[in-house]
């Protein structure tokens, strides 16, 4: 991460925001030949792309809101996904289950799976299948059998939202592409014209100031994308507001769900129960939020509201909050509709072009990024993009490839790490499994493959976003935190106060996760 080394004028594009949208647009730029920088103030996905649901979805509530457009395109988007990176975007059969105090009728159910099959063009294998009452409870016997009236079985995918971020990045860093993080643009610098050309920004593990110059500019910055546009000199007349939503983690012999469940809570919002190896995750809240964007945190009220509906739709595994291993919580930017409330508001993207040349992108979803990151190539390029046919470089070539791969993680881990290890790093675990064989520290291994490929500069960058271990197994987080900070330290030249600002990051952050009394 030599800033010195880089040039700092002639760059065609310069993106601010290293999330899932800036990631996209950096590798669909790139793909279109142009040389392009994406800047990014703290981590990679250190914004909402760590904090979602981490479904590459359709989005099925929207056909409630008779959003079809978003449906349609983000349900196709799902399989071409799934072609790009087969480990990282995985089918998920969900289970759509019809309750007796549910406003959803079994024929609204049908209908609405119908569409969604309809406008997603699925494979014949993976169409909807309506369900009566006993076949739900045969397979999802924990369901509350007296309220349970039937349901629908259907086709979503799984991912890793922080992984897809860095993957994304890696891609495009393969093909010619630059992104940094931990550096923040400050300011703009504009010509006689009060045209945008060029950003002034500060390295945050230096202090050092740098100016970069560009023809284009790109403003993917989530929920901080309105300061930008205001530090452009755009009056903004747009109105925008923000929703938190909240996810807790639990581990699966609790809950020992055999799928995905999507389920309408007593007060008819709907809630994903979503297993991914030994754990559990449930979510989301979707309440309307003004507080801290950088670490928004779960509440007493969204904790008691996920559990009261978990255990109405599992009343014999008494979940409690001493279950709670871990939370998260993530902000979504929404364009404010007259009379709406936080989960009618539709959830598509916006592109906005500025006086300033300055594109904005406000809004969206993570399994729409490719689709919306060719809208902005398209306003900055004639040459046609070639994302849909770039697979990520970590993806398997075939399903060979994978089982081969699978079969050596196998001699050597378990079951468990084996999976884990292929979904956090594709084709690349044999490299990690390299490091495993000479530490027979599984964490120090990934440790070492994350500071020679994964831009990491701090700890938590490690285990919230590159591993997610922060929020599925925050004890390994505890147990090898001494061995992280040391081979770390070793590797970027910490002095005592660099180790220990990253222990009491780490310390408080595994707190705030845990903590809700
Ligand atoms: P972000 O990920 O927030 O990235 C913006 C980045 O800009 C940040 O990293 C920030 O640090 C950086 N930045 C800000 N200011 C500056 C600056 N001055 N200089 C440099 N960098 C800067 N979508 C799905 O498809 N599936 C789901 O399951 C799903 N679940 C969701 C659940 C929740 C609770 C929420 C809130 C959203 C969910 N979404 C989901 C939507 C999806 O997560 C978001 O649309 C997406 O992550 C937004 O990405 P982004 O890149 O626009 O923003």
């Amino acid at each position: 991460r030599n800033l010195n080394d880089l040039n700092h004028s002639n760059w065609d594009v310069i993106i601010i925001g290293g999330g899932i949208a800036g990631a996209g647009v950096l590798l669909d730029l790139t793909t279109r030949g142009l040389k392009a920088l994406l800047i990014e103030k703290n981590d990679f996905a250190s914004g909402t792309s760590s904090r979602s649901t981490k479904l590459i979805h359709g989005g099925l509530r929207y056909l409630k809101q008779a959003d079809f457009k978003i449906v349609k395109e983000s349900a196709r988007e799902r399989s071409v996904l799934h072609e790009l990176a087969s480990h990282l975007v995985k089918p998920e059969k969900m289970l759509l289950p019809i309750m007796k105090d549910s406003q959803l009728s079994r024929f609204e159910a049908w209908i609405g799976l119908s569409l969604y099959d309809f406008l997603a063009r699925v494979k014949k294998d993976e169409a909807k299948k309506m369900l009566n009452k006993d076949e739900v409870l045969e397979i999802e016997p924990l369901i509350n059998s007296d309220s349970v009236l039937g349901g629908g079985i259907y086709s979503e995918y799984r991912t890793d939202d922080a992984r897809l971020v860095i993957e994304v990045i890696k891609t495009a860093q393969d093909l010619g592409g630059h992104a940094l993080n931990y550096l923040s643009v400050d300011e703009f610098i504009f010509d006689d014209s009060e045209k945008i050309i060029g950003v002034k920004a500060t390295d945050k593990l230096t202090d050092q100031k740098i100016e970069f110059r560009a023809n284009h500019f790109v403003n993917a910055t989530g929920a901080w994308g309105t300061s930008l546009r205001e530090l452009a000199g755009e009056i903004i007349e747009d109105d925008f507001c923000y929703t938190k939503g909240s996810h807790l983690v639990i581990e699966k012999r609790r809950l020992p769900v055999k799928q995905s469940i999507y389920f309408q809570g007593q007060d008819s919002r709907m809630i994903f129960v979503v297993p991914r190896l030994d754990r559990v995750y449930i979510g989301t809240t979707d309440i309307f939020y003004d507080g801290d964007k950088l670490s928004p945190q779960i509440d007493q009220e969204e904790v008691q509201y996920l559990l009261k509906a978990t255990n109405y739709l599992f009343p014999n595994n008494h979940i409690e909050k001493t279950d709670i291993i871990s939370t998260w919580s993530g902000i979504r930017t929404l364009i404010r509709e007259k009379g709406k409330s936080e989960s009618e508001i539709s959830r598509r993207d916006e592109v906005f072009q500025a006086e300033s040349g300055l594109i904005s992108v406000v809004g969206g979803k993570l399994t729409g990024y490719r689709k919306m990151s060719e809208k902005i190539g398209d306003i900055i390029s004639n040459t046609p993009s070639q994302t849909l046919n770039t697979r990520f470089s970590c993806s398997f070539k075939d399903l060979r490839e994978l089982n081969e791969c699978q079969l050596v993680l196998k001699n050597e881990l378990n079951q468990l790490w084996s999976d884990y290890l292929i979904f956090t790093y594709g084709k690349r675990s044999l490299e990690v499994l390299g490091h495993f064989k000479q530490t027979q520290n599984l964490v120090i291994a990934e440790l070492n493959f994350c500071l020679k490929y994964d831009s990491i500069y701090k700890a938590l960058d490690f285990y919230e976003r590159r591993t997610s271990r922060l929020l599925f197994y925050p004890d390994t987080v505890r147990e090898s935190l001494e061995d992280v900070l040391e081979v770390m330290g070793e590797h970027l030249e910490w002095n005592e106060k660099d180790i220990e600002d990253n222990r009491l990051e780490v310390e408080k952050e595994l707190t705030r996760r845990s903590d809700f009394s």
